[in-house]
């Protein structure tokens, strides 16, 4: 089989504009941190992410990319990603999936992490730290010479040994001018993807999507909402990373 990919890969004078967007974004999660809480609407976080990225000088990417409504995805418990801010009161419990982008300079960098909302299960804690714990495993494939498929396949492996499902049909992407560039990277183990060798230059956005039960997840009446298809807890976290000679860099790391 063959595919033809645009791969664009990154120069080091290029990296480091994403790494500038990149800080912008880490710099909006780490005041997420401090401010979710329950009692708080998904809107007034959006909001606030929001007004931190504009006050920099820097552009939402979310905003309005194929008419989402919000300047963050954020998505509550069995909500897997692409969830619409609004009115929704977090409560104790919960937990949350912040995913979002910013635009500076004309470059994209792109996020996500959960929060848990005051007192949340041992279970969501679990699911929440063996999602961490995949990103990071993947991340620690993306060396030059590996392969995309070393990515999935490191995440799918923890994931899995913790006796959770990998959401196979959302993956993450290449990452530059644009928010989504080739290759797809997926979270498991593709054999229907492009599986090109990583190179110096690549970079890309890493980010599983665990869930606590099946696979599966389906789409809410509002078309954009993405949820877990037996209702059980889903997590997300994504890093934006370079592919670089001296290994990973990952450019939104807090
Ligand atoms: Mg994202
Ligand atoms: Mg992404």
């Amino acid at each position: 089989m063959s595919w033809k990919l645009n791969i664009k890969l990154k120069t080091p004078t290029e990296i480091a504009m994403m790494e500038a967007s990149a800080r912008v974004l880490a710099s909006v999660f780490l005041e997420l941190r401090k401010i979710v809480a329950p009692g708080l609407t998904t809107g007034e976080l959006d909001a606030a992410a929001e007004k931190m990225i504009t006050d920099a000088g820097c552009i939402p990417s979310f905003k309005g990319y194929n008419g989402f409504p919000g300047s963050c995805c954020i998505s509550v418990n069995e909500e897997v990603v692409h969830g619409i801010p609004g009115a929704r009161i977090l409560v104790d419990g919960d937990i949350v999936g912040v995913d979002c982008g910013v635009i500076k300079d004309g470059w994209h960098s792109d996020s996500a992490e959960t929060f848990a909302i005051g007192e949340v299960s041992d279970e969501a804690r679990r699911l929440m730290k063996v999602t961490r714990e995949g990103l990071e495993l993947g991340i620690a494939q993306a060396r030059p010479g590996n392969r995309i498929s070393d990515i999935g396949t490191a995440v799918a492996a923890h994931a899995n040994a913790a006796g959770f499902s990998v959401v196979e049909s959302l993956v993450g992407h290449g990452i530059g001018r644009r928010l989504h560039e080739d290759p797809q990277v997926p979270n498991y183990r593709s054999f229907s993807t492009p599986d090109p060798v990583l190179e110096e230059g690549l970079v890309i956005a890493i980010e599983p999507m665990i869930n606590a039960g099946t696979k599966r997840v389906v789409t809410l009446p509002d078309q954009w909402t993405i949820v877990t298809a037996d209702r059980k807890l889903s997590a997300h976290y994504e890093h934006t990373v370079a592919v670089t000679a001296d290994g990973p860099n990952v450019l939104t790391r807090r």
